[in-house]
């Protein structure tokens, strides 16, 4: 079986549907070490960190660094959730409260009721597209099916699974199954009852490798899958830099800035990939001398 985290894609029903996938189980792990993350908090990551690079792909414009990036803010004790994914498989995820007091939560209930921004841009050019939806409550699935019909007019049905074991996460991935304008209703309701027979996705990922789980959820309605070569490989990978991370401070005040200067300095952590940079009175004193110019 093939252990790498991959991004493949298919079609199904004599081309009338469009089929992305992934299998994220060492991605979603390295989140779980880096942020150390609680079951729930895991399970909840790790579907907004597959959502996110399916979408990715989906929404793909030919650029090669596009990036969605999926922000929850509930009300529930996960607090704000954000994953980021990229056309290039790279993908990382942020939770603000790791470990709930209730570890039996589960992951929908623990990112509770709010909303779903959904960004994607181009970097370095362009302005980053901004779209919001309210959390239906139904999972981060359904909620990512929603955002595609109402923001990208797109129908699409969305599997996402994250299985914990004792010592870790024991497997993550997702499908996402993308209806084209002229896919037949019979069509769409083969495919319908496909995914309402298919066992919990994080069960089979456990024991097959995603090229087989995809057949296995889309038996018997014509799927293949796409040359091997548009296979992407995904990890965990965070490309903060000491720029970027020196760019929040710059939006303090003088007076906390003052403060970190006669502290003799600061040490600024990314959030994603638990990275530190130490920035050193001096190059503070330059951001307030910034101010008065
Ligand atoms: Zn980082």
């Amino acid at each position: 079986m093939l252990e790498h985290d991959r991004l493949i894609q298919g079609m199904a029903v004599d081309g009338h549907f469009r089929v992305i996938a992934a299998q994220t189980t060492t991605a979603v792990e390295t989140a779980r070490e880096i942020l150390d993350l609680s079951p729930v908090a895991a399970d909840a990551l790790g579907r907004a960190m597959t959502g996110s690079l399916l979408l990715a792909r989906l929404l793909d414009k030919d650029v090669r660094n596009q990036y969605v990036t999926l922000r929850f803010e509930g009300n529930g004790p996960l607090g704000t959730v954000i994953a980021d994914g990229s056309v290039g498989g790279n993908v990382r995820g942020y939770v603000a409260n790791p470990v709930p007091d209730d570890p039996l939560l589960d992951a929908d209930s623990a990112i509770g009721n709010g909303s779903l921004t959904v960004i994607r841009g181009t970097p370095p050019a362009g302005k980053p597209y901004t779209s919001q939806i309210l959390l239906g409550g139904n999972g981060i699935a359904t909620d990512i099916t929603r955002y595609l019909m109402r923001s990208e007019q797109i129908a699409s049905a969305v599997l996402l699974g994250v299985l914990n074991r004792r010592d870790g996460v024991a497997s993550a991935g997702g499908i996402v199954i993308q209806a084209f304008p002229h896919a037949t209703e019979e069509a769409i309701a083969a495919i319908e009852q496909r995914i309402k027979e298919a066992p919990p996705l994080s069960t089979l990922l456990e024991k097959l490798p995603i090229e087989d789980v995809v057949a296995t959820v889309l038996h018997g309605v014509n799927y293949k899958q796409i040359d091997a070569g548009y296979t992407i490989p995904v990890s965990y990978t965070c490309q903060c830099t000491r720029d970027r991370a020196l760019a929040p401070l710059a939006l303090l005040g003088d007076d906390d800035l003052r403060e970190m200067i006669d502290e003799g300095g600061t040490e600024v952590v990314c959030q994603f990939c638990g990275r530190k940079y130490q920035f050193g009175a001096d190059e503070l004193l330059a951001l307030t001398a910034k101010h008065d110019a």
